[in-house]
């Protein structure tokens, strides 16, 4: 061969050589990169914003009637109330921002989230029990929730033997929801994107009473969640750990959200229990529940987590005085629009 042509073909050899050297080494140098991105809490975090993007692209727009359970053993009754008031009930101060805080609190597209309960978050990862799984290290959720979420998910896996869901999505901030509605948007577009997110402030995420599940297989495969199979355990029996489905497909003219079948939300017990045998959404609920007005009649519920009176006081604007039981174990929370819902224990569970 012509000295030339072979310095020619030399050159092209150690060129692609010296460009396969180069690959290589890059490769090399994004593969060390990726896994100590994987162990820092910046990379933890893209991912899981990755899988988020992943599972809202393949979760369906198809919707599903609830499975309502029939619930036994509920007695509900109406008392009126016309004794003796004063011998039996204290008055205590609610100051207007307690209107905004506790389990009841209705948040959606007309009530925004005006106070987040941040001292009452806790991380899911330092709680959680072995039962489920969560897909963001940092999630939080609001700590009452976290426990009945424990005790859900520990029953829900000795009854199936799973222990595949996972917590997709719990407390958001307004930045996370920002970028949460963002995701959506890109996706879908604005207008379904709105049908499916709040915009930030309006979220039920901002008050860690919420959470969005789905299922995480052995395989480390993402299955849409949408209480199917062996998991439709979770909608015959969530009232029991005071959670509900908050966005059924039948409720969605009064709720404003389409059918989301992996978004729960913790109202606690007999809440749950009252609203899933009237088949009641919370914004229904909380209408209802301004009936029983604290000195005309109390709604008085017996059910197998015990007996209980639940009664509403209206707000009166600055500050509140309200009537709270001397002898019984009570729980206060605002309705995050115009008072406060007393859930009086009368009877431990049966
Ligand atoms: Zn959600």
């Amino acid at each position: 061969m012509d000295e030339g042509v072979r310095a020619k073909y030399n050159n092209r050899y150690q060129s692609i050589q010296k460009r396969r050297v180069i690959w290589l080494v890059t490769g090399c140098v994004g593969l060390i990169l990726i896994f100590i991105m994987f162990r820092t809490p910046i990379a933890s975090t893209i991912i899981s914003r990755m899988r988020g993007i992943w599972i809202e692209m393949n979760r369906s727009m198809v919707t599903y009637d609830s499975q309502l359970p029939e619930i036994k053993n509920m007695d509900l009754s109406i008392k009126n109330v016309n004794t003796d008031l004063e011998n039996q009930y204290e008055y205590i101060t609610k100051a207007r921002k307690d209107l905004y805080q506790g389990n009841l609190i209705l948040v959606n597209s007309k009530y925004a989230c005006l106070l987040m309960e941040k001292n009452k978050l806790s991380k899911v990862e330092k709680y959680k029990n072995k039962a489920y799984k969560i897909m963001d290290s940092n999630m939080q959720l609001n700590h009452e929730t976290l426990m009945a979420y424990n005790d859900i998910m520990e029953s829900f896996s000795k009854a199936t033997g799973k222990k595949d869901m996972i917590i997709t999505s719990a407390y958001r901030s307004l930045k996370e929801q920002a970028d949460a509605l963002q995701e959506k948007v890109d996706l879908f577009g604005e207008e379904d994107a709105l049908k499916w997110a709040m915009v930030p402030g309006y979220s039920e995420h901002h008050s860690g009473y919420a959470m969005d599940l789905s299922i995480y297989t052995d395989e480390g495969e993402y299955v849409n969640y949408r209480g199917q199979d062996e998991y439709s355990w979770i909608d015959l029996n969530c009232y029991q750990y005071g959670f509900i489905r908050r966005y059924a497909n039948e409720k969605k003219d009064i709720t404003k959200v389409v059918d989301e079948q992996w978004h729960y939300r913790y109202v606690g017990v007999p809440h749950a229990y009252i609203m899933t045998d009237k088949n009641y959404c919370l914004e229904e609920y909380i209408d209802y529940l301004r009936n029983f007005a604290f000195n005309k009649q109390h709604l008085k519920v017996k059910c197998e987590a015990g007996v209980y009176e639940i009664y509403f006081v209206p707000s009166e604007g600055k500050e509140t005085n309200v009537p709270v039981p001397r002898n019984h174990k009570y729980t206060i929370s605002g309705n995050n629009v115009d008072g406060f819902i007393i859930t009086v224990t009368l009877e431990d569970a049966l």
